[in-house]
């Protein structure tokens, strides 16, 4: 079969090492004659697994004393729900960029009293605000980092009075985070993670304990924290593949050497969406991000959509149809994307271009 280029928006592209080692764990973990999906998580060398993806974590991302990091099941959106359980006592603040903020956000709602401080729903998610004022007098104040959907991210630690909690789903690990500015980091792993069916928290152990409510064991953080992630039966084939994510990440030079790379991807295909007449990005430039590239067709041109889906199907190309509530085209370009695949599209669009002069 022909290499395709791979563009999905999660789950994405795995690095290939760290699927053919799965294959072999599948097939026997560790030398125990026994698969990864059969082992025990009580197992000796599961131990190990679990310890050497923690500390990845703890390595790559520089995490300090200060926070832990937990593996979570339910993903995401499950942990939507962690948030408030753990942080909402009085008041929470929510930035509105988009669809899975506004789950979040929701959550938050159907629990306590939840704020809005700024929102971009005005030019659909286009932007990510500014100038706005964050209240001083919230428990906590929930940002989405990086708008899988609508292609914005925030690529700076913000400055914030209270503690401040991110979805991280779809650009952890991908740049340099200063950790210490967080009360919690959380996320879905299928987007640069690892693959679907585990979620990550990286939290601030003394910003927890502070709400009044009785929190069911299996939401609170603190149960997580103590048992090191096997409260319950963890997910174990996600985290092992998890794992060998990780250290594919570390084999190639950690997050600032990753960081460059996608910085490369990005500015080489946002530049060829300013430069080809038939299309234009939707998100403003300042905003855009370097994980989700986000695309239609010009004006007076839209006639072509389906035609260029097409024609880069034919050029082993995938996953590029944009999310139904934006419409277009959207590139994932993950950690595990190289320049290669991202050069691959270009060339795809330059050659549309000249088919239709
Ligand atoms: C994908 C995604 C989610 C949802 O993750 P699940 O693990 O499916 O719940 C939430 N937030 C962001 C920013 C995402 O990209």
């Amino acid at each position: 079969m022909e290499k395709l280029h791979i563009f999905n928006a999660g789950p994405c592209l795995l690095p290939q090492v760290a699927i053919d080692n799965t294959i072999e764990a599948l097939k026997d973990f560790k030398g125990t004659g026994v698969s990864l999906i059969s082992i025990s998580h009580r197992t000796k060398g599961w131990d190990e697994v679990m310890d050497e993806c923690r500390a990845l974590w703890k390595e790559l991302l520089n995490i300090p004393d200060t926070h832990e990091v937990v593996f979570l099941g339910g993903g995401a959106t499950m942990e939507f729900l962690y948030v408030a359980m753990n942080y909402l006592e009085k008041k929470a603040g929510y930035l509105d960029t988009g669809v899975w903020a506004n789950k979040a956000y929701k959550e938050a709602k159907a629990l306590g009293d939840a704020i809005c401080v700024a929102s971009s729903k005005d030019k659909n998610y286009s932007y990510i605000p500014k100038g706005y004022e964050i209240p001083t007098d919230l428990d906590y104040f929930h940002i989405t980092t990086n708008n899988t959907i609508y292609g914005t991210e925030i690529r700076e630690d913000i400055d914030c009075p209270v503690p401040l909690i991110a979805d991280m789903s779809s650009d952890i690990l991908t740049r340099k985070v200063d950790v210490s500015k967080y009360a919690l980091i959380y996320g879905g792993a299928q987007k640069n993670a690892g693959p679907a069916g585990v979620a990550f928290a990286i939290i601030e152990k003394a910003s927890l304990g502070k709400v009044t409510r009785h929190i069911p064991s299996m939401l609170d953080y603190r149960n997580h924290i103590d048992k090191l992630s096997m409260f319950n039966t963890p997910p174990v084939f996600p985290i092992f593949v998890m794992n060998e994510t990780l250290k594919w990440l570390k084999s190639v030079g950690g997050i600032d050497a990753i960081h460059d790379i996608n910085v490369a991807k990005a500015e080489s295909l946002y530049a060829e969406i300013d430069r080809n007449s038939l299309f234009v990005g939707t998100a403003v430039k300042e905003d855009r991000s370097i994980m989700n590239v986000c695309f239609v067709m010009a004006e007076g041109k839209e006639a072509l959509q389906d035609e260029f889906l097409e024609f880069a199907k034919s050029r082993n190309i995938v996953g590029i149809k944009g999310h139904r509530s934006v419409g277009g085209f959207r590139a994932s370009i993950y950690n595990a994307c190289t320049q290669e695949d991202v050069d691959a599209l270009i060339a795809c669009m330059q050659e549309f271009e000249k088919m239709h002069q």
